[in-house]
Formats: C-alpha cells, structure tokens, sequence
C-alpha cells in the first residue's frame, strides 16, 4: 500500500484514457564529482495491460527513468503517480520499491547463483501454504519452459535461461506491473523471439503491464505496443512503434528505429526533393534501379540476407538495402528511385 505521505488523486485507470501510471515533469539529478541530469523534466503516460519498451542509446536516462517508476529513486521534482497515488519512495517506505511492481534488474544481481532454480523461485512464497507454494512454482516454471531445470544450479546456467529464472521469481507473485532493464542483452538471438512470445503470452492471459529497457530498439519493435524514445534525459517520442517508425518527429527516432538517412532541405533540394525541413529515407524506400538519380556505389556492407549500399551523389549520402548478392561493383553507377520520404 502507498504509504500514508503520499497524496491521492482519484483516477480511473479502467477509462481508456487514463494511463496506469503517469509522470509529470519528472527530474532525477545525480550528484557525484559532476552533476549528472539523468532525467530531464519528462512527462509520461503508460497503459495497462500491455507492454512498453523505452528505448534510447546509452546514456539517456532509460535505467534511471524505471527506477524512478519503480520507486528505488525519488525524483527531485515533478511526480510519478501509479493509479493515483504517488509512487513512494525510499524516504516513504522501509523496502524500496513499489509493492505492486517487480523489477527485474540488469545482471541477475537478485538471483542466488548457488542455489537450484526451483529454490531461487519458490523462496519468493511463504511457508504458510506448503501445497500452494509447490504449485505455484511448478506452475510459472512450466510457464516461463524452464521446469526440465528445476533441480540445476543457476550458475550453470545460460543466459536466456537466468533471465527465465529472473522473470519466474518476478512474477511468482502475481505483480501489477513487470519492469525489466535490458532483458534480452544476454538472451541469444534465436532465443529471443521465443521468449519475447512467451512474455506477450503472459500479458494476453492476464492483463500484466510490462514496462522495459532497451538500447536495440529493433528488437522490441515486434514486441511493444508502445515505445517511448529517450535521449539525453528527454523524451522525444511516445507512441505506437509502427507510427514512429513509419512518421518519426525526430531525426533520432528514425535513425533509431529505422537506419534513416536524415538529409538537410538543401540536400533534399538536389535529388529533386523541394522542402524547407528535414528529410527522413528509411533503406527500403530506396529503389537501386530505372530512377532519373544517378549515383556512385562507394561502399557495400555484408548484412547477412541483404547487403547495405553506400551510395553518393554530390554531397548526398544514402545508405540502401540490396536483396540481390553481387549484383553491382564499387564505382557502379545506380539509377536510383527514392520511393518515399517523409519529412521532419
Ligand atoms: P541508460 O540506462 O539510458 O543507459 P542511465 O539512466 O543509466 O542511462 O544513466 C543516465 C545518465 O545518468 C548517464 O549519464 C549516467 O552516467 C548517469 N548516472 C546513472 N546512474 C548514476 C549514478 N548512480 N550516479 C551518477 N550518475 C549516474
Ligand atoms: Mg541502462
């Protein structure tokens, strides 16, 4: 429960409306031999029941933004309300920490590594209820497919399979919310898919709110129905991954989400292009033949199912994807078509 410091004002999450939590003008400073604004004035509303990715590269404030959701840092002004009330923190509350929420660090600090993976889970339940306790842990490491691992040590374990350990400890108990830092960085890419299926599996059958953290935000875009995209302690963007990525506002969220070649209205200007703002190009709207632009392919990147053109013209730079190996030389001309842009 908030504690009693904290201030109520009536909201109705259930309303489409209104988000589960909210910030308004949120700071978090941090004080050391410089003076760090890791959080800058942000204002946030997050849904319930469904998963939002924050993403953003190093530096930008995503870990510190959690935490000040999570309650394990106070902000020095603005406030984080979770269904009204205010998020406490460690001067409102003994154990730091929202009771309604779990976190799921960065590193798997929380688990203990000695121990089997059915007791790093089942110690998160009391002893009152020995039969409850047994199937509940049953229950969630079936869910999360690591049952086959019960009696394993966690340090014998991979990486994808710690952090299995990490979200079944996390939800044991049921929480509101669930709060992962970085939750696939250790996960190998052919694993991630599955387990990212298995955390939306979880929020489908039982309306769990999901917020994570992520520097790769191509590896969440399938995963999210929301993203919001930090950078240098601000927020840039909030929405819908497929409106960001298609009709980004910012050149960083582009660049971001999509590899976007970001030109300037006098570089537009001289592929035809007549505007007075940025232009954003994502790769795939660039088409490498039967176009009126003529330009040089100066470099090519291996990308595994496609190779990624550099190609010039004038001060031009546009960097395209190509499906087809060994189709053009260095020094070849192109006769490119720019299919689509948007504009900034
Ligand atoms: P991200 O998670 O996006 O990589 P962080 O939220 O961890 O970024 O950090 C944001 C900024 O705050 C960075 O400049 C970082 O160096 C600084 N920072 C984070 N935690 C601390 C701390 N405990 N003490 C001092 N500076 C910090
Ligand atoms: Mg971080």
């Amino acid at each position: 429960m908030p504690s009693s410091s904290c201030q109520y004002i009536p909201t109705d999450t259930h309303k489409a409306h209104v988000p589960l939590i909210f910030g308004e003008n949120v700071s978090c400073t941090f004080i050391g031999k410089q003076q760090v604004l890791a959080v800058d004035a942000v204002s946030f509303g997050i849904g319930e029941g469904k998963i939002t990715a924050i993403i953003g590269e190093s530096g930008s404030g995503k870990s510190t933004l959690l935490k000040l959701i999570y309650g394990l840092l106070a902000p020095d002004a603005g406030e984080v309300r979770y269904r009204g009330w205010q998020v406490p923190t460690r001067k409102d509350k003994l154990i730091p920490g929202h009771d309604a929420m779990k976190l799921v660090s960065q590193g798997f600090d929380d688990l203990n590594t000695y121990a089997n993976v059915w007791d790093n889970v089942a110690s998160q339940l009391s002893n009152t209820n020995l039969k409850l306790k047994e199937e509940r842990t049953s229950a969630i490491l079936k869910k999360l497919r690591i049952d086959h691992l019960a009696v394993q040590r966690v340090a014998d374990l991979s990486g994808g399979e710690k952090q299995r350990v990490a979200i079944c400890r996390a939800l044991i108990n049921a929480p509101e919310v669930l709060l992962m830092d970085e939750p696939f960085n250790q996960v190998d890419a052919s694993f991630r898919d599955i387990l990212q299926q298995d955390i939306k599996n979880i929020v489908a059958e039982t309306g769990l709110t999901v917020i994570l953290v992520s520097h790769d935000p191509t590896e969440v875009l399938a995963l999210a129905e929301e993203l919001i995209v930090m950078k240098d302690g601000k927020i840039l963007d909030q929405g819908a991954p497929e409106k960001l990525y298609l009709q980004p506002t910012q050149a960083y969220t582009a660049k971001l989400l999509a590899k976007s070649n970001i030109l300037t209205p006098q570089q537009a200007s001289s592929i035809g292009i007549q505007t007075n703002k940025q232009v954003a190009i994502h790769q795939e709207w660039i088409s490498l033949a039967g176009g009126e632009l003529k330009f040089t392919l100066v470099g090519i990147r291996f990308r595994g199912f496609y190779q990624e053109l550099i190609l010039k013209h004038e001060d031009v730079i546009l960097h395209a994807m190509d499906f087809h190996k060994n189709r053009y030389a260095l020094g070849n001309t192109l006769a490119v078509t720019v299919t689509k842009y948007h504009l900034l």
